[in-house]
Order: C-alpha cells, then sequence, then structure tokens
C-alpha cells in the first residue's frame, strides 16, 4: 500500500508500505477517512528532523505514515482479540495513542499520558494517511450508526478536542462562554457548546470563520481585530464577563483575553497548542478568583461520548470539510 509521510519543510511523499497484517492483540482498520489535523500541517511545514526528536516530551519518529484521525471499517483481528473488543466489518474511529496498558494514565482510558511514554499514532508510529492503518484493539472506539467516516475522522482528535475542553470547565446549559479563535477546534467546540445549551460568543480575526461559526449556531459574533474583546464582552455579559472562557488560537493576545473576560470565579481554559502567554497575575487571576485550565486532546471514553453526543444531537461536523476555510481536510479513499 502507499502512505504519506511527512518529511519535513513542507514537503510529503507517497512511499510504499507492506500491507499490515495483525499480531496478537491488534486489528488491521481499512481506512475511510483520515482527518488532516492543525497539528498535522505544523509538522508538515517544520523544518525536517531526521533524527525524529520529540514533541512536548512525547517521540517522534522520521518515516512513519502520518495522519491521526483515524476512521474505518476492522478488516483484519489478530489472535487473542475477542469478539467484544473487534469484529471484521464493523464501523470504528480510533483513540490513536498506545502506551504501556497498565499505569493509571493507561487505565484511565488516557493512554496519551502514559507514565512510560505515549506513542502517538501518525508521528511515533504508523498513522492513516494510507489505505490500511494497524492498531491494538483496545484503541478502538466505536463509530454509532449515522455517524459518516468523515465525522468519526473529525472527531478522532479535532472536535474530541473540543469535548474534552467543554468537559474541563464543566459547561453547563444556562452558562455564557466566550470561544476565542474559530479554527476546526474552536469551531467544533462552538457546534458542541450550542447543542449544550449554552449562550456561544465566538471570536475570530477572520469573516470566512466568523459566518462559519454563525452557522452553527454561535449567538454573537466578534471580530477580535475591530472590537476589543474584553469591552465586547464585558458588554453582553452585564459587565462581568463570561461564565466560562477559551483559546483555540494559541495567539498570545486571545489567550491574555480569554482570562481577563472569564468573570470573577469563572474558569479559563487554554486549548490551543505552543507559545506563550503574559498575565497580570494578581488582577487577572488571583484578586478575581479564575480557574486556569489548560485541555489536551480526550480519553478513549471521551471520544465515545463525544461521538454519541454527535449522533443524539445531530451535529454537523463533517460541515467543517465543506470549505477551505478552516483549515481541516480529509483524505477519502481513491
Ligand atoms: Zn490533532
Ligand atoms: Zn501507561
Amino acid at each position: 500500500m502507499k502512505g504519506v509521510v511527512f518529511t519535513g519543510d513542507r514537503n510529503l511523499e507517497l512511499r510504499d508500505f507492506p500491507d499490515p497484517t495483525p499480531g496478537p492483540g491488534e486489528v488491521v482498520i481499512e481506512i475511510q477517512a483520515s482527518g488532516m489535523c492543525g497539528s498535522d500541517l505544523h509538522v508538515y511545514r517544520e523544518a525536517a528532523r531526521p533524527d525524529g526528536g520529540d514533541t512536548g516530551g512525547i517521540a517522534r519518529v522520521q518515516g512513519v505514515i502520518a495522519g491521526h484521525e483515524p476512521c474505518g471499517i476492522v478488516r483484519a483481528v489478530g489472535p487473542g482479540v475477542s469478539e467484544k473488543q473487534a469484529t471484521v466489518g464493523e464501523r470504528v474511529m480510533d483513540h490513536h495513542y498506545d502506551g504501556c496498558g497498565t499505569c493509571k494514565h493507561c487505565r484511565s482510558g488516557w493512554t496519551q499520558m502514559c507514565l512510560d511514554g505515549a506513542v502517538v499514532y501518525g508521528t511515533g508510529g504508523h498513522g492513516a494517511h494510507a489505505h490500511y492503518m494497524k492498531a491494538p484493539a483496545h484503541t478502538l472506539v466505536p463509530l454509532p450508526d449515522g455517524l459518516s467516516f468523515e465525522t468519526g475522522a473529525a472527531i478522532s482528535c479535532g472536535t474530541g478536542t473540543a469535548w474534552g475542553a467543554l468537559k474541563r470547565v464543566n459547561l453547563q446549559g444556562g452558562e455564557t462562554i466566550a470561544i476565542f479563535g474559530q479554527g476546526p477546534v474552536g469551531l467544533s467546540t462552538t457546534q458542541l457548546a450550542v447543542a449544550m445549551g449554552a449562550r456561544v460568543i465566538a471570536l475570530d480575526v477572520a469573516p470566512e470563520r466568523r459566518q462559519m461559526a454563525e452557522d452553527f449556531g454561535a449567538d454573537v459574533v466578534i471580530d477580535a481585530l475591530s472590537n476589543d474583546p474584553v469591552e465586547a464582552i464585558r458588554d453582553l455579559t452585564h459587565g462581568e464577563g463570561a461564565h466560562k472562557t477559551l483559546d483555540c488560537s494559541s495567539a498570545p493576545e486571545a489567550r491574555a483575553a480569554a482570562v481577563r473576560t472569564a468573570r470573577t470565579w469563572g474558569t479559563a481554559c487554554f486549548v490551543g497548542e505552543r507559545g506563550n502567554v503574559t498575565l497580570d497575575v494578581s488582577s487577572d487571576l488571583l484578586r478575581r478568583q479564575i480557574t486556569l485550565v489548560g485541555s489536551w486532546t480526550f480519553s478513549k471514553q471521551g471520544q465515545a461520548e463525544c461521538a454519541e453526543f454527535v449522533a443524539d444531537r445531530k451535529i454537523a461536523v463533517d460541515k467543517l470539510f465543506d470549505t477551505q476555510t478552516t483549515g481541516k481536510a480529509v483524505i477519502l479513499p481513491g
């Protein structure tokens, strides 16, 4: 089979790989949709790393097949895989991490935080930009009936990350949430938060993304460039600020604004990766009793819950792929 390999410096190669066969405890998924995540683009664009290195403490391996939003159909199961774990023909997503399987994080479904170091498929092990992908059966997450493979792919990283963040801030239906950055994760957060019954204030600098946020049901859409977001959000919240705020943009100013626009006793959450932020600790955080949380992706169980929620509420996650403005794309088998 052919597999896409990111070689750095905005290059990729279509290389030949043997069709995988499942070992003990493993399955082979025939990929039906493989999402492109924002972090894929980062790996694609960055300078070549001949010796692999690591990202945030997680090992990178050169020459692996890219793609960490896998969704497809189980085509083969290896020895020792029970029928409850996987059956041939089953529609599945993949929680794209493997770990030791025995530490507390692995046992709780947060394999990506494995104490022995996790393998991330697509950067540390073969991913989904290929016809087939081999994965441990325990990493499979069922794809509910009625969800497209594209939707499953999005849930396998971007939309799942949005779900994980909303769970981290414990969003309630009666609350107002301000979401900074309406890229794929921010837009997913808008869709999910609207479906959870919250009032959503969506911010972005790009008019196309603001339009999408509006189409996805955001109550208020703000141009973060031409308005002072702190003032605008206070005006919309009786001078208090939002109950919950979330940064999906990674921009330092947006991160600071997310903290400053959370109301007293409110919660701000950082989701966008990399970079920095400068805060005035006393006035921005302490004196207002702000809870500031970081949120990184989602557990195996969280992925399953997100998929069920998206199916039950009929959320049009695949609309994320409709346009070139989101930075979201999906590879489908030819
Ligand atoms: Zn991702
Ligand atoms: Zn572990």
